[in-house]
């Protein structure tokens, strides 16, 4: 499967009706009592020459008035984290309704790439939503007739360029595999090669020594650095053997040199990050030894996270630090403490000016990239699950204790699981961060983001 696809909206849209025919089975029931479908369910969609997962989030059987806006949020937004990219649809009959605005608004925040598309437009009773739709500022509305297979073409233009994009990813990610099949596929570890190189971002404040630290590597003073903040002239991404491990490093660096005045300098900088997070799988957090951890490093870092990128944090310039032992201490606490979102990452000391523990630096992010490439099989996810029942059994919120049955992987880079549970609404946090930092220990994936969905059986 190249890519996920989710379709969202409220219900009775034809979210169903649109699934059916992307999978073309009848595997979700289609209804006119509004949310007849219970839950998120996924199938083998095709579309033309297209293949991707598509996830249904019709789900709100039983919601009443009150529950309905929270329990339709909390679905979204799983499936936007499950997915690539999401279709939102709105009933064209029906004009844009303040529910289909609240769905905007999480999508305008949450989602990567999104489209909308304006159902049930066949016929001109369709024209005045079609154009209403506009409004919700998430770009031209695709125009579909799910029921009678119109607009298929404009769905499958809109969808192409992005499948391209995801295509290099879905050449290394595992073969067509329906998420509860996995059995056999082993734990596939995807090695970069030279014209699929380990895609890397090296980010960091201006001044961290981020173009210091690429021109060590590249072995050569093919970038300038300087004690000015943003020196380089332009944004840059280069191809090359790092000790073996062929890479294609991301440097933004370029944008900073036209930030003035301060806070225009983290502001640039930050959504400079955000590009070179977008194209990389490893993310190299580099920091600045006397002043680590600053607002700016968190928040490129928890992007990074949030991107699903696998992280490696730097610490540079150790070069001029005299008390390295406490100061690593530190560093680790103040680490767990402020990136509870990373635990496990590596953090390594680093000098670019020596080139000091850029050897360990390299072995990090070959490690990091494997880790967020693994794939754990359903029997070794299920034999574990069963011990972290049995060691601490889910909580029983009114009661009634949360039934956890199997899980599964889902996906990697990042490795997203599914648990099928009862009531998976009523988990608290606690015992999801409970399976996921168990996860993360029992098959040593530190430092990538682990996804977890608790989902009921449907
Ligand atoms: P969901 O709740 O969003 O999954 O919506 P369903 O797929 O269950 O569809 C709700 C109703 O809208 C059903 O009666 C469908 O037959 C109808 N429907 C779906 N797509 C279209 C369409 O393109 N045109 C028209 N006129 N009706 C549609
Ligand atoms: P960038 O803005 O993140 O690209 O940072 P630069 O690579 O331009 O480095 C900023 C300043 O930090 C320059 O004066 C570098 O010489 C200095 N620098 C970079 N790395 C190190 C290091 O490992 N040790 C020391 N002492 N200085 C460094």
């Amino acid at each position: 499967m190249s890519f996920t696809l989710a379709i969202v909206g409220r219900p009775n849209v034809g979210k169903s009706t649109l699934f059916n025919r992307l999978v073309g089975k009848r595997l979700a029931l289609v209804d006119n009592q509004p949310g007849v479908t219970r839950d998120l369910r996924e199938g083998a969609a095709r579309l033309g020459d297209l293949r991707f997962t598509v996830i249904d989030t019709a789900g709100l059987e039983d919601a009443t008035d009150n529950s309905l806006q929270g329990r339709m949020r909390r679905l979204t937004e799983r499936a936007v984290d499950m997915a690539d990219v999401c279709l939102f649809l709105i009933d064209a009959r029906a004009g844009v309704t303040p529910i289909d605005e609240l769905f905007a608004e999480i999508l305008r925040k949450r989602a990567t790439h999104v489209f909308v598309a304006a159902n049930k437009s066949e016929g001109s009773a369709a024209d005045a939503g079609v154009i209403e739709a506009y409004g919700l500022g998430l770009g031209e509305p695709i125009r579909l007739s799910a029921e009678h297979g119109e607009g298929m073409n404009d769905l499958y233009s809109a969808l192409m360029p992005l499948a391209d994009q995801f295509a290099r990813r879905a050449e290394q990610d595992a073969p067509e595999t329906d998420v509860s099949v996995d059995e056999d596929v082993e734990d596939a570890v995807r090695k970069p090669t030279k014209s699929k190189p380990l895609q890397v971002a090296v980010v960091g404040r201006p001044n961290a020594g981020k173009s210091t630290l690429i021109n060590k590597i590249l072995g050569e003073d093919r970038l300038l650095t300087g004690p000015e903040a943003g020196i380089t002239r332009d944004a840059i991404s280069l191809q090359i053997d790092w000790d073996g491990l062929p890479v294609r490093i991301f440097d933004t660096a370029g944008m900073r040199k036209k930030a003035k005045v301060q806070d225009k300098v983290e502001k640039l900088s930050v959504s400079d990050g955000l590009r070179a997070v977008k194209f990389a799988e490893v993310v190299i957090v580099l920091l600045d030894a006397a002043i680590p951890f600053e607002q700016q490093d968190l928040r490129i870092a928890d992007l990074a996270e949030r991107e699903g990128r696998a992280v490696v944090v730097a610490v540079n310039k150790w070069d001029i630090e005299d008390e390295k032992q406490q100061k690593l201490r530190d560093l680790k606490e103040a680490f767990e403490r402020l990136l509870p979102q990373l635990r496990g990452a590596p953090l390594i000391t680093v000098s670019a000016k020596t080139g000091r523990g850029l050897d360990r630096l390299q072995a990090a992010v070959e490690k990091a990239y494997d880790v967020w490439n693994r794939r754990v099989t359903t029997a070794q996810l299920n034999r574990w699950l069963t011990g972290m029942l049995e060691a601490h059994p889910p909580p029983a919120p009114g009661g009634k204790r949360i039934k956890l049955r199997y899980m599964t992987q889902a996906k990697t880079r990042p490795p997203g699981f599914v648990v099928m549970c009862s009531h998976p609404d009523k988990m608290p946090e606690s015992y999801s961060r409970y399976l996921v930092n168990g996860l993360r220990e029992g098959f040593d994936m530190p430092g990538t983001p682990i996804r977890l969905t608790m989902r009921s059986q449907s």
